[in-house]
């Protein structure tokens, strides 16, 4: 595998957020991606400087400049599970677990050296305990039947994917079994960096 793995957000024609991640390897399991801190990003920026998160319509995406940022806070390990509506992700601060993220997303479109993801705004936030909430259930609610994200039987769609992988958290199945909780980079991976043109 290459050194840099880039994962894009699509909306719409446009890429709305890339980030650059070190391919850790693919097997049954999936495509296990690691970010850590220090990583290129380059995210959409909205007139206030900050990063836009949930821009209410397609054209919101493509007329904000797309700026390139350094990621902060957690590193994350991230498992694209074969031809799943989702990611998991792993989070740890100061080298320890801090709890699992189900991003829903659609069944992304994969490339050499690339991944393109469409978001679904609707996420799980786990704690290492394994007690987890929705999280952004209100832009999900609210995109839903807008043109350009998902109608209302797809929305059903991706509750449904998001209490499938639930149950898997409650049952502590795979990959919420304590697999990569320990999870550490090998120190000799180069930073991520973003490839000049990451469009
Ligand atoms: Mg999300």
């Amino acid at each position: 595998m290459r050194q840099v793995f880039v994962r894009r957000y699509l909306r719409g024609p446009y890429v709305s957020w890339a980030q650059a991640t070190h391919p850790v390897g693919e097997d049954e399991r999936g495509l296990l991606l690691w970010l850590p801190v220090g990583a290129d990003f380059a995210c959409r920026v909205g007139l206030d400087g900050d990063p836009l998160r949930d821009a209410p319509g397609i054209e919101d995406y493509g007329a904000a400049p797309l700026q390139r940022r350094t990621w902060t806070d957690l590193d994350v390990l991230i498992l694209h599970p074969p031809g799943a509506a989702h990611s998991v992700w792993w989070f740890f601060k100061n080298k320890g677990f801090h709890g699992w993220y189900v991003n829903l997303e659609a069944r992304p479109a994969r490339r050499t050296d690339a991944i393109d993801v469409v978001d679904h705004h609707l996420d799980i936030v786990v704690t290492p305990d394994r007690e987890w909430r929705w999280k952004d259930e209100d832009t999900f609610t609210d995109r839903t039947g807008v043109p350009g994200f998902w109608s209302e039987a797809e929305a059903q769609g991706i509750r449904a994917e998001g209490e499938r992988v639930a149950a898997a958290i409650e049952a502590a199945r795979f990959p919420f079994d304590g697999t990569w909780c320990d999870f550490r980079p090998d120190p000799s991976w180069p930073r991520p960096a973003l490839p000049q043109d990451p469009l």
